[in-house]
């Protein structure tokens, strides 16, 4: 008899914690994309085991805003932060300017989504916002895990590579500054998702996921409790953050 595969997410919490951190280094990873690495001695102790956890990161005047733990390195205490560029923001514009030397302070994550590797195949959809989510999903992803990733950017310059073992395809769709997500939605419903049951994750504008989730669900047959879809931020409104159920 086979073990049936473990499907169910799982949710963890962790001592919610403000940690004050310095710039270690900026560097522009594409056109719209920089990567700014924090860290300090007030980084030992953490940890954030889902692929799409979000910490706080707080500017001046007490703005925050969610962005997702890139790479840490628990020896140098070192963590690394992919910040989207885009019109205007206490987030943009601090990425935009940040330098070695600067102080910066994080608080979470505050919990975690785990969420298993054990399904036929893998769906990730998303914009910039989502590109270090999308990252960190291919990095864990069993060896030959056939997996569709689905991104959108503005231009070709804005394009980055990932480190994976799955069984990935990468399809790039380009905003050239058009409605964020009109590309996904224009190109998802073109594309041949992985077969057997699937696990779908999306992350990009409000809209977008509402209607990205809608066609997976309505029109494509993934099951609705294997699928994540996440507003990132909202088109004309600060610091938003939902998640998209029905
Ligand atoms: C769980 C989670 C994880 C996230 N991880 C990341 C991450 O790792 N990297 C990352 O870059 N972003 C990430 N985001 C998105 C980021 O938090 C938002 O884009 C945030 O609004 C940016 O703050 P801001 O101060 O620059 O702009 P805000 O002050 O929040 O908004 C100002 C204006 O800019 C618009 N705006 C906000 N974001 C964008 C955008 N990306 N493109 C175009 N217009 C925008 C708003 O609609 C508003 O009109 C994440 C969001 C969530 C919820």
């Amino acid at each position: 008899m086979t073990t049936p595969p473990n499907r169910t997410p799982q949710r963890v919490r962790h001592e919610l914690r403000r940690r004050q951190l310095t710039v270690v280094g900026t560097h522009k990873i594409s056109d719209h994309m920089v990567r700014i690495t924090i860290g300090g001695p007030e980084l030992e102790g953490f940890s954030s085991p889902g692929f799409d956890d979000h910490i706080k990161v707080f500017f001046a005047d007490n703005a925050m805003r969610d962005y997702t733990p890139g790479r840490f390195d628990a020896q140098a205490l070192t963590l690394e932060l992919d910040f989207a560029l885009h019109d205007a923001g206490p987030a943009t514009t601090w990425a935009a300017q940040a330098q070695a030397g600067q102080p910066v302070s994080i608080g979470g994550p505050r919990g975690s989504f785990i969420v298993p590797t054990d399904f036929d195949g893998h769906l990730l959809v998303g914009d910039d916002t989502a590109l270090p989510a999308i990252r960190r999903r291919l990095a864990e992803l069993p060896a030959g895990a056939p997996t569709l990733v689905l991104v959108e950017v503005n231009g070709p310059q804005d394009e980055l590579t990932f480190d994976t073992a799955a069984h990935a395809t990468v399809v790039w769709v380009h905003r050239q500054d058009q409605a964020p997500g009109s590309a996904l939605l224009a190109r998802l419903p073109t594309l041949a998702l992985p077969a057997g049951d699937i696990y779908a994750w999306v992350a990009c504008e409000y809209s977008a996921a509402k209607a990205l989730r809608a066609h997976l669900v309505d029109s494509r047959g993934v099951q609705k409790q294997w699928i994540k879809a996440a507003s990132y931020w909202r088109k004309g409104s600060a610091d938003s953050h939902e998640k998209i159920e029905d």
